[in-house]
């Protein structure tokens, strides 16, 4: 018998024939052993918690989840709590004990209707960081049925596992996040008339997806080939939260409440109504006229809309978030051993031309950007440790920047 240090003590390969052999007290165990019996005591012991587990008593309560959205998402209040409740309800669910007679909470995914830019994929991002499950963000824009050009459905999926390191247990119970859903709802009333590849086609696709059923997953994406080996991934228990712009689906709403306000009790709705956010009455029925099957909306019962960003909402963006884009740029800074400080009026400079160009929340990175660009790039090899940003030095570095050029060019 070979002797131990030379030969693997499980299948008695020796070390020229493994890539690797792990020597203990008295035997050896080669790396393919060792991952076979990784994979047993995973089989075995199942209530070893992976990185993603989730216990009941560390499920945070809705105010808690609210509380925690609250340090990183300025305002939204009213998807904030939405979203807090529906994960909460999700997260009970999955820890749920079944028993035979136990009432089988039913899943619930939710669809974010909002301008782009007000926080969709932060909100549903940091819902993710908070609960330490692995999540991936797809756009539905790239998404086509099987056998046309773009992405298969499932690549929705093979996002998720890579998110969770391949874990498919942790995927199974991971959060997706689709955007950009309103860009696959029907174009037309008339289903049959042409092929709709991108529409309907992917509604259909992507409804197995969210009614939870064990879908085929190629592991590194791309197009299905025979040769490859595909991993099952149940959907059952994986959150799919959507998001949409759904431009023009005010006119829906505006047309609905105006058919709705015809009746008796007309003179009191009317009144009630913010014409300038109509989103906050959004109901599925509008879904449906703008194009999304109901089967869709039905399997998305959790339905809430963002706010459009107003001034006072962008100016805190700027500075308040737990990881705000001021506070990103005092940190770089600080690493090179400078203070960086802001006139206030620099902050009302900035979300005057967020404004101007309609940038949204997006574009107040792109202004601090320009407006820091010469500093960052001379700063860390000068002598200064403070720096401090005037309005004149903000509107000079602003007004010769390609962001002001190419904007006002537009
Ligand atoms: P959407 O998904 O709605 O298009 P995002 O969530 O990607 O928009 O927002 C884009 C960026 O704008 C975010 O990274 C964030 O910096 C900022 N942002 C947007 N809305 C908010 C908000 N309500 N609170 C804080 N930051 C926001």
């Amino acid at each position: 018998m070979a002797k131990s240090g030379e030969s693997c003590t499980f299948c008695g390969r020796s070390s020229r024939d493994v890539n690797l052999l792990i020597n203990g007290i008295s035997g050896a165990i080669c790396d393919d052993c060792a991952q076979q019996a990784y994979e047993i005591v995973k089989e075995q012991i199942p209530g070893k918690k992976s990185s993603f587990s989730l216990e009941q008593e560390e499920l945070p309560k809705p105010e808690d989840i609210k509380t925690f959205l609250d340090q990183y998402v300025i305002g939204q209040d009213d998807a904030k709590r939405y979203l807090s409740v529906a994960v909460y309800n999700h997260y009970k669910r999955l820890i749920q004990k079944i028993t035979t007679d136990d009432v089988e909470i039913e899943k619930s995914n939710i669809i974010m209707v909002g301008a782009t830019g007000t926080g969709k994929t932060l909100l549903a991002r940091t819902i993710a960081k908070l609960l330490h499950v692995p999540f991936a963000i797809v756009d539905a824009t790239v998404l086509t049925e099987a056998g046309y050009v773009g992405e298969d459905i499932e690549s929705i999926l093979t996002r998720l596992l890579q998110a969770a390191d391949y874990d498919v247990e942790s995927a199974q119970r991971g959060i997706v996040f689709i955007d950009e859903i309103d860009k696959i709802a029907r174009k037309s009333d008339n289903p049959s008339i042409t092929r709709d590849v991108s529409g309907e086609g992917v509604q259909q696709g992507l409804l197995k997806l969210l009614e939870g059923s064990i879908v085929n997953v190629p592991p590194q994406g791309g197009r299905k080939h025979p040769e490859q080996k595909m991993i099952a991934v149940d959907t059952k228990n994986i959150l799919f939260v959507c998001g949409g712009a759904f431009d023009g689906i005010e006119k829906k709403i505006a047309q609905r409440l105006n058919t709705r306000v015809v009746g008796y009790t007309a003179s009191d709705n009317t009144s009630q109504i913010d014409r300038n956010n109509l989103l906050k009455y959004i109901t599925p029925t509008d879904l449906k006229s703008f194009g999304l099957i109901p089967e869709i909306i039905g399997r998305l019962p959790i339905l809430t809309y963002l706010n459009p960003l107003d001034r006072t909402t962008l100016r805190n963006i700027l500075t308040e978030p737990k990881n705000s884009i001021i506070k990103q740029y005092v940190k770089l800074f600080e690493m090179d051993g400078i203070k960086l400080t802001f006139d206030e009026s620099v902050y009302e400079y900035i979300v005057d031309k967020a404004l101007e160009f309609k940038l949204g929340a997006r574009g107040l990175r792109s202004i601090v950007e320009a407006i820091m660009m010469d500093a960052m790039f001379s700063m860390p090899s000068a002598d200064e440790t403070e720096l401090h940003i005037t309005l004149d030095y903000a509107t000079e570095k602003f007004e010769k920047s390609d962001v002001n050029r190419l904007q006002a060019a537009s």
